[in-house]
C-alpha cells in the first residue's frame, strides 16, 4: 500500500505580517496553526545577517539588539514601493538598517553579510520569511509544500500584490492566490462562530489593525457566501507607528534628563524600541508601566513611567485615523452603521483599549467581537481558502464562495491630465470593464496611454502602473476614431489592460509590461538561485554546528569522567594524563579557532576519540564487572 503522506499534497495559508507571520493548514477536518522550531505559533518577520550566517524568525529577532544595522524587519512596509515614496523616506529615518536607492527608484536594503556589503530588495527579504514559513509547515507535515495562499492587506495596490507574489515564487511557493487579510479573518470568524451556513444574512465589519497596516472591510455572510461590499485602509498605519511615537517621547525624556541625544545611536534606539513595544502591550491591560533600559547610552540607565493616557495622547491622531477608515468603508458599502450585526477585531494593535473605546463609541456602544485567536485568524482563513483551491474534500468549507472587491480605482490619464476611471474602487473582482476613448487630433495615428491606480482627480497624483502606445490607428478627423480600452482584473486583483481600435475593425491588444515596481524575470530567477544558495549555506552551517557540538559534548563527557571521584581513583595515571591532555588540547583548539569547517571539527573528534575511547571502554567494562560482582 502506498504511503498516505506522500500522496497528500497539502496547501497552506500564510499570513505574511509586518511584524509577525503565521502559517496554518486545514487537515483532519480542522485548521491547525503550525508552531515553529521554537514552539511559537507566530514567527517574527525578521531576517538578520552576520559575518557567519543569516537568521530568519525568532533567531533573527533575538539578536537584533546586538546587531541592529544588519537585522532587517518591516519589509512589508517597503514591498512594491518606490524609494522616492515619502512614506519610505519617513520610515528610513526610524530604521536602524540602511536603505539606499537602487535602479529604477527601487529601495534596496544594504547589510554587511559575511564581511561584505550585500543588497537585498524588500521582495527578497519577504521571500526569506515566506521560505521560513514553508519550512515550518514542511517540518510539521513531513512533506514538501508548494501550494499556498498568502494574505495581503486589502488596501495593497497592484504593485504590492505582484511583489508579494514574486516573493512567494522566490521562496519556491506556488502562490495560488493572494487573499485580502480582513476577508481571511472574516472566514475564520464565520467558521468559528458557526455564522456560516445560517440562513440569515449577517453584515460583518472587520477591523484589522496590525503592526504596519490598517484595514477595514464590510462583508455580508449569507449561507456559505462571503461577499465583500467595500474595503478601506491605510498601508502605513499600525503598531510600529505607535512604537515610533513612544520611542520619540523617550528620546525627548532622555534629552531633558541627561542633555544627551541618543537618536543617532542605532543600538540604543533598537533597545529602546524593544522596550517601548513591550510597554505598549502592557498598557493594553495595565494603566501604567515603566520603560527601563540598563546602560542605554554612555552607561546611563533609562527609566521612565508611562501611563495609558499618555500613550493614548501620543497616538490619538493615529487612533482617530483608524476609526475614520470605518466611516469611509461604511459609506462605500452604502451601509448604515446600525445595520452592522458584528464588528470583528483582528490584528495585534486592535487590542489597544483606546482604539476599542473609539470604535465602540462610533458604533453607539455595540459589543465588539474578537476573532477567536486574533493573531492566527488571518492564517486560519488563508488555510481554508488554500484547502478549497487545492480541492480538499471537507464538508464545512467545500462550498464556500468568496466575492472580493478591488481596493482602488483603476483608469487612464486623459489629454487634460485627469484620471478617467475605468474600474471604480470596490467593484467586485474578478471583473472586466471597458471604456471608449476618441482621438484628440486630426489624423492622429497613435495614442499614448498611462494607466493609474488611485482616487485623486489629477492622474499624476495617483500611482502609475504602466504605459503603452496603441499605434497603427487609421488617419481620420479628430473624434472620429474610437478606441476601446479594456481592463481585466483576475482573482488576485492583478490587472491586464488592452486597447482596440474598433471603427475600422482593426484591433490590437496590448498588455502592460512596464511596471517599474516589479522585478524583471531575470532578477527573479537570480533571486531564486540566491535563495537556493542560501539553503546550501544553511545546510553547511548546520553541519558545522552539529560537528562542533559533537566535539564539545565529547570534551564535556571526558571532563565528567575525570571529575568523578570513583573513576579517578581507579584510573591508571597514564590513562588519566591522556584524558587530561586530550581535554586541554580540545579546549585550547576550540578557543583558538574562530571558525573551523565541519570536516575539521569531525577530524579533531576522530583523533581525540582514538586516544580516549579505549580508556572509556575499559572504565565501562570495569564498572560493569564490579557492579555484577557486588550483586
Ligand atoms: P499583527 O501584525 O496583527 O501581528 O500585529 C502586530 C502588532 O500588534 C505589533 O505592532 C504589536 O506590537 C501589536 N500588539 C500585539 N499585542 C498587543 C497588545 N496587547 N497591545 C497593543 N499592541 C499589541
Amino acid at each position: 500500500m502506498a504511503d498516505d503522506r506522500r500522496m497528500f499534497c497539502p496547501a497552506i495559508g500564510i499570513d505574511l505580517g509586518t511584524t509577525y507571520s503565521c502559517v496554518a493548514v486545514l487537515q483532519h477536518d480542522r485548521v491547525e496553526t503550525i508552531v515553529n522550531d521554537q514552539g511559537n505559533r507566530t514567527t517574527p518577520s525578521c531576517v538578520a545577517f552576520t559575518d557567519m550566517q543569516h537568521f530568519i524568525g525568532d533567531a533573527a529577532k533575538n539578536q537584533i539588539a546586538m546587531n541592529p544595522t544588519n537585522s532587517v524587519f518591516d519589509s512589508k512596509r517597503l514591498i512594491g514601493r518606490r524609494f522616492s515614496d515619502p512614506l519610505v523616506q519617513s520610515d528610513i529615518k526610524s530604521w536602524p538598517f540602511k536603505v539606499i536607492e537602487g535602479s529604477d527608484d527601487k529601495p534596496m536594503i544594504s547589510v554587511t553579510y559575511k564581511n561584505e556589503i550585500k543588497m537585498f530588495s524588500a521582495v527578497e527579504i519577504s521571500s526569506m520569511v515566506l521560505q521560513k514559513m514553508r519550512v515550518i509547515a514542511e517540518t510539521y507535515l513531513e512533506t514538501t509544500v508548494k501550494n499556498a495562499v498568502v494574505t495581503v492587506p486589502a488596501y495593497f495596490n497592484e504593485a504590492q500584490r505582484k511583489a508579494t507574489m514574486d516573493a512567494g515564487r522566490i521562496a519556491g511557493l506556488n502562490v495560488m492566490r493572494v487573499l485580502n487579510e480582513p476577508t481571511a479573518a472574516a472566514i475564520a470568524y464565520g467558521l468559528d462562530r458557526a455564522v456560516l451556513g445560517s440562513i440569515c444574512k449577517r453584515n460583518v465589519l472587520v477591523f484589522d489593525l496590525g503592526g504596519g497596516t490598517a484595514d477595514v472591510s464590510v462583508l455580508t455572510i449569507e449561507g456559505k457566501k462571503f461577499e465583500v461590499k467595500a474595503v478601506a485602509g491605510d498601508t502605513h498605519l499600525g503598531g510600529e507607528d505607535f512604537d515610533n511615537r513612544m520611542v520619540n517621547h523617550c528620546v525627548e525624556v532622555f534629552k531633558r534628563k541627561h542633555k544627551k541625544d541618543i537618536s543617532g545611536n542605532a543600538k540604543a534606539m533598537r533597545r529602546l524600541r524593544t522596550e517601548c513595544e513591550r510597554a505598549k502591550r502592557v498598557l493594553s491591560s495595565a494603566l501604567d508601566t515603566n520603560i527601563s533600559v540598563d546602560a542605554l547610552y554612555e552607561g546611563i540607565d533609562f527609566i521612565s513611567n508611562i501611563t495609558r493616557s499618555k500613550f493614548s495622547e501620543l497616538n490619538m491622531d493615529f487612533f482617530k485615523k483608524s476609526v475614520k477608515l470605518v466611516e469611509k468603508c461604511l459609506v462605500d458599502a452604502k451601509m448604515e452603521k446600525r445595520n452592522v450585526h458584528d464588528v470583528v477585531l483582528t490584528g495585534g494593535s486592535s487590542r489597544i483599549p483606546k482604539v476599542q473605546q473609539l470604535l465602540q463609541e462610533f458604533f453607539d456602544g455595540v459589543e465588539l467581537k474578537r476573532s477567536l485567536n486574533s493573531d492566527e485568524s488571518v492564517a486560519y482563513g488563508a488555510a481554508v481558502q488554500a484547502a478549497i483551491m487545492a480541492g480538499t474534500r471537507n464538508e464545512r468549507v467545500q462550498d464556500i464562495v468568496l466575492v472580493d472587491v478591488i481596493p482602488l480605482s483603476l483608469g487612464v490619464e486623459t489629454n487634460d491630465g485627469t484620471m478617467s476611471v475605468v474600474i471604480p474602487r470596490n467593484t467586485t473582482s474578478p471583473t472586466h470593464m471597458e471604456r471608449n476613448y476618441t482621438t484628440v487630433e486630426d489624423n492622429q495615428t497613435s495614442i499614448f496611454f498611462c494607466v493609474y491606480e488611485g482616487e485623486r482627480t489629477r492622474a499624476a497624483d495617483n500611482y502609475l502602473l504602466g504605459k503603452f502606445t496603441l499605434s497603427g490607428i487609421p488617419a481620420a478627423p479628430r473624434g472620429k476614431i474610437t478606441v476601446v480600452v479594456s481592463f481585466n482584473i483576475d482573482i488576485n486583483g492583478i490587472l491586464k489592460v488592452s486597447a482596440r481600435e474598433s471603427t475600422t475593425g482593426v484591433s490590437q491588444k496590448i498588455t502592460i509590461t512596464n511596471d517599474k515596481a516589479r522585478l524583471p524575470i531575470e532578477e527573479i530567477n537570480r533571486m531564486i538561485k540566491d535563495a537556493e544558495n542560501f539553503k546550501v549555506e544553511d545546510e553547511k552551517y548546520k553541519d558545522k554546528a552539529k560537528a562542533k557540538g559533537a566535539l564539545e559534548d565529547y570534551a564535556y563527557d571526558l571532563k565528567s569522567i575525570v571529575k568523578d571521584k570513583e573513576i579517578r581513583a581507579k584510573l591508571e595515571p597514564e590513562s588519566k594524563k591522556k584524558i587530561e591532555d586530550a581535554i586541554r588540547q580540545v579546549t585550547q583548539w576550540l578557543e583558538g579557532v574562530q571558525s573551523a569547517s565541519a570536516n575539521e571539527y569531525k577530524e579533531k573528534l576522530k583523533v581525540t576519540k582514538k586516544v580516549c575511547d579505549p580508556i572509556i571502554v575499559k572504565i565501562k567494562q570495569h564498572k560493569q564487572s564490579s557492579s555484577s560482582s557486588r550483586r
